[in-house]
């Protein structure tokens, strides 16, 4: 089988003593790409480096909502400037997250609809973080649709009802580590529900280790366990096809 990991955070501390080693992992690994996903300017610069570092690693940029209270001024040309390399494919993570509210609501809101403008008029999708604000990102983006290059929402984590409004509005869903835990039964049948055509498979890494690796580091080679438990779900192997959704949302050439 092969994978992609639609959403690393392969710039993190938590890979400073070996991400080289990582990386040949998942290259060994049959992973076919990584997105690696960028939160602030800083690592976004990172990531978009990593892009033309790494055959395998295309870049997504963007702010995150925990850092949008510390975006530059200027945070949209830098934004715009970093999309001119070829391999960052995506804008984010961006969204709401009122689960910590590190960032107050109403900067929150302004700079992810910000965000949403800038990826429309530079033509590329949008990778979603929400967190206990499923309401309101909702609204925000259904009032922004139709997006014509679509998006996912990335560690999807509500009900099969939310599910579905969100792949109605055109969104993949962003299925990790979580979909391998125990009593994780909403995730699964979330995945039943909206079926193989509208998920992206996903780490989260350094974040959300599948089961086997739970309360360790997780990383993109470990998205297998991901793939798997979908296969289980679904009762046949898609692995292609999640591949082939990564491959059009985000229109990778390898
Ligand atoms: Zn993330």
């Amino acid at each position: 089988m092969n994978f992609v990991d639609t959403h690393a955070h392969l710039q993190m501390k938590h890979f400073e003593n070996d991400r080289e080693e990582i990386i040949k992992n998942f290259e060994n690994a049959g992973i076919f790409f990584v997105i690696n996903v960028g939160t602030n300017i800083e690592d976004s610069i990172i990531s978009a480096e990593f892009s033309r570092k790494y055959n395998k690693i295309f870049s997504s940029i963007g702010i995150h909502p925990h850092d949008s209270k510390n975006a530059p001024e200027n945070y949209l040309e830098k934004l715009e400037e970093l999309s001119k390399n070829d391999k960052v494919v995506a804008i984010g993570e961006i969204g709401l997250d009122y689960f910590r509210n590190f960032s107050p609501k109403e900067i929150q809101q302004k700079v992810f609809t910000e965000q949403l403008l800038l990826a429309k008029e530079l033509q590329l999708p949008v990778i979603i973080h929400i967190r206990d604000a499923y309401e309101d990102a909702y609204s925000i983006l259904e009032s922004f649709g139709p997006f014509e290059k679509g998006g996912v929402i990335h560690s999807f984590s509500a009900d099969s009802e939310w599910a579905l409004k969100f792949v109605k509005l055109g969104f993949y869903l962003g299925i990790g580590g979580p979909i391998t835990y125990k009593k994780n039964k909403i995730l699964r049948e979330v995945v039943r529900m909206v079926g193989e055509d509208n998920i992206l498979t996903e780490t989260d890494c350094p974040y959300l280790p599948p089961q086997p690796f739970r309360g360790k580091r997780n990383e993109p080679a470990y998205v297998k366990y991901v793939v798997e438990a979908i296969n289980d779900i679904i009762g046949y192997d898609v692995s292609e096809i999640l591949i082939k959704n990564a491959v059009e949302l985000f229109e990778v050439n390898l």
